[in-house]
């Protein structure tokens, strides 16, 4: 089980996320908690203030320790483990699979979102948190990357996935490789067919063709020239095949 507590000043961004898929069964499962914080609530201002302008000026505002920093406090205090604080900005440690492996091995995590122009720095002097970006471009705020880290993480608890072996075979679960091409009915559309060797029945056959398939992309779409010099393997389905015919359909270029 994994507990995440989402700290935020709009806890009904979260409202669709929490009720649906694989997120809503683990919930019900007993498999995850999302518990969500208001941080106006710990705002120590009248008119329930969590943001001020920047010292020194410019644009913009910034939101302001003490909110934030009592949240956490309360929240980390009213559960066992206190939880790994993870701060999301665009400025941390960027999201990959692995990053989110070790992440999925902690109990508890407790995700600030930030808004506005982001935070005050004695957020980050006092809290020490794990700083975390979901990619190099900039959000409006912390709840849709609080999304991402949560939609990925619950993918990798056990019981969580109706069949692992998802996990396994599928995209960056191996560093610098995607997952090979996928097919389901019908067997025909719009004069594209489903390549022979995935209806032959023949499981060795199959995996070789995926497993050269998913060479084929990762290379083409990772651009990893040195994936290119490993060796093809001398079954009969790693023959050369017409990877532009399964790798960029015409939509796609
Ligand atoms: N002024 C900040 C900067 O330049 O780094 C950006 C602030 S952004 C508009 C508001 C909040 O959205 C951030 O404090 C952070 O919590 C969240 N955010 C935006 N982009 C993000 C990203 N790529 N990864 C994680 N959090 C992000």
């Amino acid at each position: 089980m994994i507990r995440f507590d989402v700290l935020t000043l709009f806890p009904g961004i979260f409202d669709g996320f929490l009720q649906h898929s694989l997120l809503a069964h683990a919930i019900q499962a007993g498999l995850v908690q999302v518990h969500r914080w208001n941080i106006r609530d710990w705002s120590q201002d009248k008119h329930h203030k969590v943001d001020d302008h920047p010292f020194g000026g410019g644009p913009g505002m910034v939101l302001m320790a003490p909110p934030v920093v009592e949240c956490v406090e309360a929240v980390q205090g009213c559960a066992d483990p206190p939880g790994r604080v993870i701060l999301l900005t665009p400025a941390g440690e960027r999201l990959t699979q692995p990053l989110v492996r070790r992440l999925a091995k902690e109990p508890r995590l407790l995700l600030i979102c930030g808004r506005y122009e982001g935070f005050d720095e004695r957020i980050r002097d006092i809290l020490q948190p794990w700083e975390i970006s979901i990619g190099d471009y900039v959000c409006n705020g912390g709840e849709v990357p609080a999304m991402v880290i949560i939609d990925c993480i619950i993918r990798l608890i056990p019981g969580v996935l109706g069949d692992t072996r998802s996990l396994q075979e599928e995209s960056h679960n191996v560093p610098g490789e995607v997952e090979y091409p996928q097919y389901t009915r019908p067997r025909v559309y719009r004069g594209r067919a489903v390549p022979e060797v995935l209806l032959s029945g023949n499981h060795a056959a199959i995996a070789a063709w995926r497993r050269e398939q998913a060479r084929l992309r990762s290379l083409q779409r990772l651009q990893r020239p040195s994936l290119i010099h490993q060796p093809l393997g001398d079954h009969p389905a790693n023959a050369p095949v017409d990877t532009q015919a399964v790798i960029t359909p015409s939509s796609e270029k």
